[in-house]
């Protein structure tokens, strides 16, 4: 279904299904909600919100949900299985 543009937004952290959904075939989901939970827990405000942290947070979710994005299609590109009606 995608992904939201930012998954941080001012005092509002989305993790799991809020800030997205890959296919499920390859069941990335718990993967990216542990990874989002400790991104934000090593960029935590903890002295106040700052821009710097949020850009970073978002950064680094929108690289880690394009590169499963593309291992997805890599995956299924490279394939060469083809269904039981002769179709790839
Ligand atoms: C059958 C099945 C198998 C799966 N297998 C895998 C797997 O093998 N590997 C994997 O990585 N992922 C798997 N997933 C996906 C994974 O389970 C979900 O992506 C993940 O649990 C989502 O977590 P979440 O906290 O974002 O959402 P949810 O777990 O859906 O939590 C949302 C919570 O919000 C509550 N809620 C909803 N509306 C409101 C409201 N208005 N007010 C208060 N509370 C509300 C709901 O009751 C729910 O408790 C599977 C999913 C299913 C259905």
């Amino acid at each position: 279904t995608g992904r939201r543009i930012k998954q941080w937004h001012k005092n509002c952290v989305a993790i799991g299904l809020s800030s997205g959904f890959l296919e499920p075939l390859e069941s990335t989901s718990l993967h990216l909600v542990q990874s989002a939970i400790i991104r934000l827990t090593k960029l935590f405000p903890r002295n106040g919100i700052q821009a710097q942290h949020i850009d970073e947070f978002n950064r680094q979710s929108q690289t880690e949900f394009e590169q499963i994005r593309d291992f997805i299609i890599l995956h299924y590109h490279l394939n060469a299985k083809q269904s039981a009606d002769g179709e790839h």
